[in-house]
């Protein structure tokens, strides 16, 4: 069970005003709120012991090392990962599929095939298509059907021997559909296809076990999980980090350098180039600790509650059709309203106080499939409330009755 009136006091930005109005904020897939208990870790970090990490011998440097060697090991054993090396802190979902299309190049010849489902943000498309390009790799779509459902028939037709990679969200940003990425993973693996997970949207509301899961990559961003922005995870099977070589050269990487040649660091440093996030990494351990403390079960049964009453709320409102119907769903609402823009819509509910995305939320090829420019999209999190829907829905039916 969730306190969510306790819990609100922990998010100081959701007492603010926007336009005069008491802020309602639903933009939580794009990022949420961070809560005090992850704020002040963030200050006690440049008000303390602020210093760079792993190779100083004051105590302010071990002071930095010690909280952010700490903050890996949160995070590994969140996700259940069986080894601290196996955890690649990066900035975040993007630069840590980055990471692993670069490393692919050296890997893939002309004609090897990576599928990449049709429901896929921007940032688990293009780094692919570039890997292509330099490779001569083929990219093949798994196509979804209208309800914003992966077609796992195609997607088995698709699977071959030439299949080297699949990537596929964990759950979808647009839709909020929740991705069968066991079975996904398990049938790249017979045809010896290796699996790239972006779990961005799924870490704040599913625990995801690494060892139980089998994937070979996976990715995460903290800003999403009630962190900072520009930190986030890349897992990568031991096997597999060994394999690829490193993304960035620079400090930190490096076991030793002279000019006529550099060996690499082990893992997960090999992947780890310059001075990191250092106050982010140690705050994204913080806000992992707020989350488990609250429990995502709890979470998930929670914001399924607020998304069964939203949908059913919003569907009463004339002309107004959701997009990603899948019964497999978190709490996102992607929707629009016949003949009207999203846009129009979203500035609205801005001047109402209420914060909703519009547009083709870094997936344009969604938008494409439904042939619409682009959704208003509402995505709660577990310190939203029924009320908050409630304004939601009384704002969406008003921005309608000024824009008909
Ligand atoms: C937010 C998001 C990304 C991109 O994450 P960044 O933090 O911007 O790198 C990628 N995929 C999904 C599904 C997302 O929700």
């Amino acid at each position: 069970m969730i306190d969510v009136a306790k819990i609100r006091k922990d998010f100081p930005i959701l007492s603010r005003e926007v336009n005069g109005k008491p802020l309602v904020y639903l933009d939580n897939a794009a990022t949420s709120q961070t809560p005090t208990p992850v704020i002040d870790v963030i200050v006690d970090y440049y008000s303390k012991y602020n210093a760079n990490i792993h190779r100083g011998v004051h105590t302010l440097s071990q002071e930095a090392t010690d909280a952010y060697e700490q903050a890996r090991a949160k995070v590994q054993h969140h996700f259940n990962i069986a080894k601290a090396q196996e955890v690649i802190l990066t900035s975040g979902t993007t630069h840590s599929i980055n990471i692993v299309a670069s490393g692919f190049t050296s890997l893939l010849e002309k004609g090897d095939e990576l599928l990449v489902s049709a429901m896929e943000h921007h940032s688990n498309i293009v780094p692919w298509q570039m890997l292509c390009e330099r490779t001569g790799a083929v990219l093949k779509v798994i196509p979804m059907n209208e309800q914003g459902e992966l077609d796992m028939g195609l997607y088995r037709e698709l699977l071959s021997d030439s299949t080297r990679l699949v990537f596929c969200n964990h759950i979808s940003n647009a839709l909020g559909t929740i991705n069968p990425i066991e079975e996904i993973i398990q049938e790249a693996h017979e045809v010896g296809a290796a699996v790239l997970v972006d779990g961005a949207q799924a870490a704040p509301h599913i625990k995801a076990d690494m060892q139980q899961l089998d994937v070979d990559f996976y990715t995460v961003s903290a800003h999403k999980i009630c962190g900072p922005t520009g930190v986030g995870m890349l897992y990568g099977k031991e096997e597999w980090l060994g394999k690829l070589p490193p993304y960035q050269g620079g400090g930190e990487m490096i076991a030793e350098v002279t000019f006529e040649k550099t060996t690499y660091a082990d893992l997960p440093h090999k992947f780890e180039a310059g001075t990191p996030n250092i106050c982010g990494g140690i705050a994204f351990g913080a806000a992992l600790d707020y989350i488990n403390a609250i429990g995502l079960t709890n979470i998930a049964a929670y914001e399924n509650d607020l998304l069964a009453y939203a949908t059913a709320e919003l569907l009463k409102i004339e002309g107004l059709k959701i997009y990603g119907t899948s019964e497999n769903k978190t709490s996102v609402i992607s929707f629009n309203i016949e003949g009207m823009h999203p846009y129009d819509i979203g500035s609205i509910l801005d001047k109402l106080g209420v914060a909703v995305r519009t547009g083709h939320h870094c997936a344009q090829p969604i938008m494409d499939f439904y042939k619409i420019p682009g959704t208003v999209r509402a995505s709660f999190s577990f310190y939203n409330t029924k009320e908050e829907v409630d304004v939601l829905v009384a704002c969406v039916k008003r921005a309608r009755n000024m824009l008909a």
